[in-house]
């Protein structure tokens, strides 16, 4: 993973670490940022510009100046963070909730915008 991608995941990770919601901070360890315009062509996903799995947060558009912003990288690693605590049950959530009401997204948003500097 370059360099860059590294810096932007940990930026997110200090914003994460002033929010106590779950018992443990976002362990960053086997997380990887993923440039992926690809996957954003498949329709279900072409509403996006970042998506969580359990260990990759797959990005549109690179990090940084007119690319992914530290705002949606911080909001996809709060659903790492979930997903860290909830394994199964923030997934299998979106199936329940579906996406605007989901409680775990709205966190993710909430996640974004109170640590915005
Ligand atoms: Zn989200």
């Amino acid at each position: 993973m370059p360099r860059a991608y590294a810096e932007v995941l940990d930026r997110a990770r200090r914003r994460l670490d002033t929010l106590d919601w779950y018992p443990a901070p976002v362990r960053l360890k086997r997380v990887r940022l993923v440039v992926a315009p690809w996957f954003f062509r498949v329709p279900p996903f072409r509403r996006f510009d970042g998506y969580a799995l359990h260990n990759t947060i797959l990005l549109r558009l690179p990090p940084g100046a007119g690319g992914a912003s530290d705002d949606l990288v911080t909001h996809e690693l709060c659903h790492v963070w979930q997903m860290q605590h909830r394994p199964l049950a923030m997934p299998l959530s979106f199936l329940r909730y579906g996406y605007g009401r989901n409680p775990y997204e709205l966190e993710a948003r909430r996640a974004a915008a109170e640590t915005a500097g």
